[in-house]
């Protein structure tokens, strides 16, 4: 008995059915802000700046999640 192994390249992409959505934590010790996730990029862009223009504070730990979809490259 014998076992062939076989090599076969891939790709990653975001998978096209999929959306990315976006999240954002204040960085500012003891606020515990946060937004999202949502779909709306720019939704979490303007509220981060009105957080900050609220409470001063201006760093955030943003995240951006998707869909991943793997797929055979080639013959
Ligand atoms: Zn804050």
């Amino acid at each position: 008995m014998s076992t062939v192994l076989r090599f076969v390249t891939h790709r990653i992409i975001s998978h096209p059915a999929g959306e990315v959505t976006v999240s954002a934590q204040c960085l500012d010790a003891d606020c515990g802000w946060t937004a999202g996730p949502v779909a709306d990029v720019a939704r979490v862009d303007v509220d981060c700046m009105s957080h900050t223009g609220r409470t001063g504070h201006p760093t955030f730990a943003r995240k951006y999640e998707d869909v991943a979809l793997v797929s055979p490259v080639g013959p």
